[in-house]
């Protein structure tokens, strides 16, 4: 059975690259009818933000992308947070002490920077590992007897891994292939320290073992930890997971990876739910569909033109061979796009109700005057223009309050000697106009227009104009069929008078 993890440490906000990763996961996990497990990576608590879990699992779901194990969800694999599986990692790490694979080190922080000073006055780079470990403060180089006494003295403590020397490592990875390594290059990473705490990458072996892992995908900035996952692996006598690392996530412009204060600079957002309440996707009006259609298709592509995909499409297409091997742009229009093609999709009642609960935040007087209905039918009128359904407001403002002044260059251009006195005569047209809908008025005004043979644009452009403030706007007599005779006739007096 398949099962995949996404595994975040509560660090802070899960950025749009953490929600791909998830997504990934997700829709690898439900394609082969497995388990999508989410699992808090939390032994740093020098690292742990408070209310960073919460959010995480708030932005799953709101992507709807929810796990189906994880905290709050206890499958046969709990728990899931590594700060309560603490006391299982020790013997993990004593495994491989007793095997030869890992070591007891003193080193302190002091002595380590020491000899990191004294490589670098050298040119060199230090680097932990057989090169020099033998010289160090460690069990390989002390007795046994000043290990033990080093240990029931208290002192403090790591466990490292002792890492190979002169051995050529050959990975694989889905995406990426087989990649050679030397294990020259390796340093000797800490396991387990003397605080109770494994390190990332104890936990992340051992939890991908203990949960039956079989996949796991993630960013390619866990690449360089692959050598040492795919060692201790090997030194417990385990198979590994299949690896898939997923291309970086780029800027918009120039070079380098995405980053939050790119979103900031440019204007984007970066996390799914804001962090601090102001500029999350889910803030700015973005819908779930569309941010999830677009981070697909960032590093993946279906091998068609297809563009639009719904959930259970990409999950019916997704393949972790088709994700690519380089970074992957992240583009900032393509991704109104999507809102774009997502709110034409929707229902004009879904998105009347969605328009209707911002006006109750910003315009209340004018629902006194307009109900559900009529605020469907605006939003026919204009929702072809609309990425966000805030913007509904700019585009349909005049739907529902009269202008308050008018554009000068149309005025310009538009209002001649004669128009109030055109104005006039149509609102004596209008007054005498029972059906008020769109299409009788439009029947009698053009028929009026053709029997005084007056020019269409004369009495068509100003009309505009005094109803809508300037030249903008829906189809005009869409515009007075919504706001009826009453109102219509009062912003022609308003305008003329
Ligand atoms: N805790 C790691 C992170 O924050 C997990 C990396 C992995 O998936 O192995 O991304």
């Amino acid at each position: 059975r398949v099962r995949v993890r996404f595994a975040p440490s509560p660090t802070g906000g899960l950025h749009i690259g953490g929600v791909r990763t998830a997504l990934f996961n997700y829709l690898f996990a439900k394609k082969h009818k497995g388990d999508f497990v989410l699992r808090i990576e939390d032994t740093d608590q020098n690292r742990y933000v408070e209310g960073a879990e919460k959010y995480i699992v708030d932005a799953l779901n709101w992507c709807n992308i929810p796990f189906d194990e994880g905290p709050g969800k206890e499958g046969n694999f709990g728990p899931y947070r590594q700060s309560e599986r603490k006391h299982i990692y020790k013997k993990y790490a004593d495994q491989l002490v007793a095997s030869g694979h890992a070591y007891y080190a003193f080193d302190t922080t002091e002595e380590l920077d020491a000899h990191r000073k004294d490589h670098e006055e050298k040119g060199k780079t230090f680097i932990y590992n057989w090169h020099n470990r033998e010289k160090l403060n460690n069990s390989l180089a002390l007795s046994k007897e000043q290990v033990d006494k080093n240990l029931s003295s208290g002192m403090d403590f790591v466990i490292r891994f002792k890492s190979p020397q002169d051995q050529k490592l050959s990975l694989q990875d889905i995406i990426r292939g087989s990649i050679e390594i030397d294990t020259n290059v390796l340093d000797d990473k800490v396991l387990f320290k003397s605080d109770g705490m494994p390190t990332y990458h104890l936990a992340n072996i051992v939890d991908d073992h203990l949960m039956e892992i079989t996949h796991v995908i993630r960013g390619e900035e866990w690449l360089p930890s692959l050598a040492l996952h795919q060692q201790l692996y090997d030194a417990f006598g385990w198979e590994a997971p299949k690896f898939a690392h997923l291309p970086l996530i780029m800027k918009p412009v120039g070079k380098g990876k995405l980053s939050k204060r790119d979103g900031e600079k440019l204007g984007f957002p970066v996390f799914p739910l804001s962090w601090n309440e102001s500029n999350g996707y889910r803030e700015e009006g973005y819908f779930p569909e569309a941010v999830i259609n677009f981070l697909a298709l960032l590093g993946w592509n279906p091998g068609t033109e297809q563009e639009i995909f719904s959930l259970e499409e990409l999950i019916e297409a997704f393949t972790l061979e088709r994700v690519h091997k380089s970074g992957a742009r992240f583009d900032p229009e393509k991704t109104k796009w999507y809102n774009h093609q997502y709110l034409q999709q929707k229902s004009d009642e879904e998105l009347a109700v969605l328009f209707e609960e911002i006006l109750k935040g910003s315009h209340t007087n004018v629902l006194e005057e307009k109900n559900l209905n009529d605020i469907i039918k605006i939003i026919t009128l204009i929702k072809e223009r609309a990425t966000f359904v805030k913007e509904f407001w700019e585009l349909g403002d005049y739907f529902f309050e009269a202008p308050t002044s008018y554009e000068q260059k149309a005025v310009k251009k538009q209002w001649k000697e004669e128009t109030p006195q055109i104005l006039n005569q149509l609102i004596s047209v209008l007054v005498g106009i029972d059906d008020f809908s769109s299409e009788n008025v439009e029947n009698i005004v053009k028929e009026w227009i053709a029997k005084e043979e007056l020019s269409f644009g004369k009495v068509m452009a100003p009309l505009r104009l005094v109803l809508v403030g300037d030249m903008k706007g829906a189809h005009v007599f869409d515009i007075l069929g919504i706001i009826g005779k009453e109102e219509t006739i009062k912003r022609i007096k308003n305008a003329i008078t």
